[in-house]
């Protein structure tokens, strides 16, 4: 075959292999667009565990009808100025929608502050032109049939139940990091979340992680070299079987992170079992410059200029806390 170049819709489809694995990722995209664009109330409704319907409902800043189109165009963004390393928001890429739009049928209503109400829709693919529609001052966005138009990525899905337990878990780790805003999940699935607006992080902690975390925990609060950590790390004796209870932040946007799982890990070795692990909500600041968020379309993974830092700060705060309260490692018997 002679060398060709790919059409946008197979472009946009090879995208959403990367950032669209499962429901959970369109959640995560929709929620956290919503969230860039300053709402205080984020609505999430599902059915069939998000691969037949899933909808998201801001009152953000809304998209300018003028603006629709360019929304769904891939890379095209209007949260990155001329500098990749200074990003404030939680997308930055302009990919979510294009890839989202290429394999399911999404549609997006929206109304800025004075402007009117219209409509795009996305189907496989093939833009709509903007129609004028009805809708409050915000965005909602729906994506029906996700994963329609690649059946091959449709056959790994896991079942309606796991989806919707990825969703939801979704909705904690961003609802823990935005305490003024109010989540709400409802589903066909049972699986039904409302976080409402809690003023202060500890408060938004015991709504998504129970009330019994924040009284079985120790506060953490250091820094080193300008790099702050802050949060809670439970007792030994409030451990769970995996580590599913780690929430971690940095610089306000979650993440899962390796260094930073090894090094909570590391500060429990003494104290903690092999197969058990801490519950934790932490979050760690520092400078935009020393951390790269732009590792992977996911933007779940982060690259830490200086990781033997990081390392260090936690695993000493940690063990601190756990000495200053008095809890000793735990006698092996080997004497
Ligand atoms: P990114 O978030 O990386 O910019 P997206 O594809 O997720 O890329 O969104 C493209 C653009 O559409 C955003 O930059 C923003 O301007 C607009 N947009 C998307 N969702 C919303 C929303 N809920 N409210 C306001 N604007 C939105
Ligand atoms: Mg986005």
């Amino acid at each position: 075959m002679p060398i060709r170049q790919l059409s946008e819709t197979m472009v946009n489809q090879i995208a959403a292999g990367e950032v669209i694995e499962r429901p959970a990722s369109v959640v995560k995209e929709l929620v956290e667009n919503a969230v860039d664009a300053g709402a205080t109330r984020i609505e999430i409704a599902t059915a069939g565990g998000g691969l037949s319907l899933i909808r998201v409902t801001d009152d953000g800043f809304g998209i300018a009808a003028g603006e629709l189109a360019l929304a769904v165009s891939r890379h095209c963004t209007s949260k990155l100025g001329n500098d990749i390393h200074d990003i404030r928001s939680l997308g930055f890429r302009g990919e979510a929608l294009p890839s989202i739009g290429s394999v399911s049928r999404l549609s997006i209503r929206s109304r800025t502050a004075d402007g009117e109400a219209a409509e795009i829709t996305v189907e496989g693919g093939r833009v709509s032109a903007v129609k004028p529609a009805g809708a409050n001052r915000g965005t909602a966005v729906e994506v029906r049939d996700l994963f329609y138009a690649t059946p091959a990525r449709l056959k790994f899905m896991k079942g309606e139940r796991a989806e919707a337990s990825a969703i939801a878990d979704v909705i904690r780790r961003i609802a823990i990091a935005f305490p003024n805003i109010r989540f709400t999940l409802s589903g066909s699935d049972r699986s039904t979340l409302d976080f409402t607006t809690a003023g202060d992080r500890l408060k938004r902690i015991a709504q998504v992680m129970g009330v019994e975390f924040p009284e079985n925990s120790l506060a953490i609060d250091a820094a080193r070299e300008g790099v702050r950590l802050d949060g809670h790390v439970s007792i030994p004796s409030y451990s769970r079987a995996n580590a599913l209870q780690q929430y971690v932040y940095v610089n306000g946007r979650p993440v899962r992170d390796r260094l930073i799982a090894s090094a909570i890990r590391g500060a429990f070795a003494d104290t903690l079992a092999r197969d058990r692990h801490a519950v934790a909500a932490l979050f760690l600041s520092l400078d935009p410059a020393l951390v790269d968020v732009n590792v992977h379309p996911a933007k779940a993974d982060v690259r830490f200029r200086d990781p033997g830092l990081v390392r260090g700060l936690i695993v000493g705060a940690i063990r601190e806390a756990l000495a200053g309260a008095g809890i000793r490692p735990a006698s092996t018997g080997a004497a």
